[in-house]
């Protein structure tokens, strides 16, 4: 029923590199890694390092040959 946008993001750790689900409420947190317990901090929005997230959802799909 709930249909909150979740943020993906990967566990920095090179031994794992987990993607983790988190909910939007999470951004500006630190999240923890299930698989090794990683502190993992969820990007604000609109920080620099990429388009905001919406911007690539928006975009339409690519033909497919
Ligand atoms: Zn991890």
């Amino acid at each position: 029923m709930s249909n909150e946008q979740t943020v993906r993001i990967m566990c920095p750790n090179l031994n794992c590199r987990r993607v983790l689900a988190v909910p939007e409420s999470a951004r500006g947190k630190t999240v923890r890694c299930r698989n090794c317990a990683t502190n993992i901090r969820v990007p604000m929005p609109g920080q620099a390092g990429g388009p905001p997230a919406g911007a690539a959802a928006a975009a339409p799909a690519p033909t497919t040959a």
